[in-house]
């Protein structure tokens, strides 16, 4: 089967800066990859690349077996519209560190708003949807809340259902946990968790070690824009190989 994320010499330039500097991978569906390393890496990066939103400077990246940004005709590649890169990120949901939902609309408008106003998607469908998800992430009983009127993990736990509510094929997660305070902290994982288990191919970025451990079925760790170190949790979280690895799990720990 086609990887859901090809990436071949992946490479972002700011300017003269290389954030990234010849990513190479595949991931496979129902993966979970784990991205590790220090703030400055390139994580967030890899994440905006695969979601859209920066644009590749150089190599290559597929998503979904759709070349990511152009399109082919005949030898030659063709840029995308913007119509036609808003329907490819379509392919990937993405959690953001803050959580971003829309303040004036309600749980279940934050779920629903996407699928109704961007996807086109009959009402019904959608709502039936979006309740079932809100249960999934154990918050059907907040349906008619608003998001301020909800705990960090709550918000984070709805962000997650409404991404879900596109029908991604793909999930990113960049430091979901971040901003949430320590107790907030497993709800969200848990979530994730049942994701993950449920076969969803999902990257994400975290410096949660446990979760990366239990839950990723690949670990990468980045530094300096590039992949230092990749393998399953056992070997890169318990045995790393490099010492820039070793170095930054004693630190996180
Ligand atoms: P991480 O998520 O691993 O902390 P990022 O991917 O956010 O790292 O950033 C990688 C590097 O690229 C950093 O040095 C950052 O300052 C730089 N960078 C990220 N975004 C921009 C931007 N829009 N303009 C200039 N430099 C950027
Ligand atoms: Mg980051």
């Amino acid at each position: 089967m086609a990887p859901i994320v090809r990436a071949v010499d992946l490479r972002k330039n700011f300017g003269d800066f290389a954030a990234l500097q010849g990513i190479t991978l595949d991931i496979a569906a129902g993966e979970v990859l784990c991205v590790i390393g220090p703030s400055g890496s390139g994580k967030s990066t890899f994440l905006r690349c695969i979601n859209q939103l920066e644009t590749v400077t150089g190599g290559a990246l597929w998503v979904d077996g759709e070349l990511v940004g152009y399109r082919r005709a005949g030898h030659k590649l063709h840029a995308l519209s913007e119509n036609e890169i808003a329907r490819q990120r379509l392919k990937t949901g993405m959690v953001f560190q803050r959580f971003n939902l829309f303040p004036h609309l309600t749980v279940l408008e934050n779920v629903t708003e996407g699928p109704l106003r961007v996807q086109r998607r009959p009402r019904d469908e959608v709502v039936t949807e979006a309740r079932a998800l809100l249960e999934r992430v154990g918050l059907a009983h907040k349906s008619d809340s608003f998001p301020i009127d909800l705990s960090g993990g709550q918000q984070q736990r709805v962000a997650i259902a409404r991404a879900l509510a596109m029908r991604p094929k793909l999930m990113l997660f960049d430091e979901p946990t971040s901003a949430l305070d320590p107790e907030l902290v497993g709800e969200v994982l848990s979530v994730m968790r049942d994701l993950a288990t449920s076969g969803m191919t999902m990257v994400v970025v975290t410096h949660e070690l446990g979760f990366a451990r239990d839950v990723a079925t690949r670990v990468m760790f980045m530094d300096k824009g590039q992949i230092v170190e990749t393998g399953v949790p056992a070997q890169v979280l318990s045995d790393p190989q490099h010492p820039r690895t070793r170095e930054f799990i004693s630190a996180v720990r």
